[in-house]
């Protein structure tokens, strides 16, 4: 059985972990600033590891970020990141 302070310092634990992990939401609004980073060939996974460590848990983040990615990629620069994560979200429903 766990005691009080087992409990407390299991609810600490949680809280921890919790800071160190993106939800869906947050990973969603970092994610055009991390596929900018990986177009402009800077070290994304470095500079924002929370992300990249939820994209690596999370397939429906994979898939938005392999989507905006592959769009961005295809438009060879003519396009701005805003105006197809615009169309990104709208195509998926978000907001
Ligand atoms: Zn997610």
């Amino acid at each position: 059985m766990l005691n009080p302070e087992d409990l407390g310092k299991l609810a600490q634990a949680l809280e921890m972990t919790h800071e160190e992990e993106l939800g869906c939401d947050e990973c969603f609004e970092e994610l055009d600033r991390f596929v900018e980073m990986k177009l402009a060939g800077l070290d994304a996974e470095a500079a924002m590891p929370l992300v990249q460590d939820h994209l690596d848990k999370c397939g429906d983040c994979r898939e938005e970020y392999e989507a905006l990615l592959r769009a961005l990629r295809a438009s060879e620069g003519y396009l701005s990141v805003n105006l197809i994560w615009t169309r990104l979200r709208r195509l998926f429903g978000a907001n």
